[in-house]
């Protein structure tokens, strides 16, 4: 997160376009990673070009993105987002919050359980484009949210700041081949596939 813009790289994707079926499907990841993914990419790259804004680190960039350009901000959101989203995904996902990420959440929402419900009514409550969030709050404390478009809770914009340690794509693009108009089913698969140590590793360096 501290490299420069202009140092990032697309990064591979963690595991084959197959591993996360039947919860969300090969046809679905691969165009997702390789054409949605690589389009942020590669045109945050090219808005960035020959500007100050290539020489600063991303996470300046993200903190700052109320003073960018348009392009700046959904192709930059676009990039990061979606580079979280693939790694705090598993075939080997699901089950349940370990160590200190499972304590917090405990005392923060109560139960498990009640996470779960608080980040799917947030991830179908979104209307239209957009991304459920569990973030580490400045004060330390864990919240979950929804950003509109290609929006994190790392912009100077976000109505809910924080780090953000899991998301959720909602965009109809993320699931729309496999489960049509039915985002509450996709919401309830994603539990399946969560890589729980990925997101307890994102928690540790977040506070
Ligand atoms: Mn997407």
């Amino acid at each position: 997160m501290s490299s420069k813009v202009t140092q990032l790289q697309f990064p591979a994707l963690p595991y084959d376009f197959n591993a996360l079926e039947p919860h969300i499907d090969a046809m679905t990841m691969e165009i997702h990673y390789t054409r949605h993914h690589k389009a942020y990419f590669d045109n945050l790259m090219a808005a960035v070009k020959d500007t100050p804004m290539a020489d600063m680190s991303f996470d300046d960039l993200l903190k700052n993105i109320s003073k960018f350009p348009a392009a700046v901000r959904n192709n930059g959101g676009g990039h990061f987002n979606h580079e979280l989203f693939w790694s705090v995904m598993s075939p080997n996902g699901g089950g349940t919050p370990k160590g200190a990420l499972a304590e917090a959440i405990d005392k923060n929402f109560g139960s498990f359980e009640q996470l779960k419900e608080q980040f799917n009514t947030a991830a179908k409550t979104r209307f239209g484009s957009g991304w459920a969030w569990l973030c580490v709050k400045a004060d330390k404390s864990l919240c979950v949210c929804s950003s509109p478009n290609q929006d994190n809770p790392l912009m100077d914009v976000a109505d809910c700041p924080g780090i953000p340690i899991l998301g959720l794509d909602v965009w109809e693009h993320a699931y729309y081949l496999k489960y049509q108009n039915k985002r509450p089913d996709y919401v309830s698969a994603f539990w399946n596939v969560i890589n729980w140590s990925e997101v307890e590793n994102n928690y540790n360096k977040a506070l």
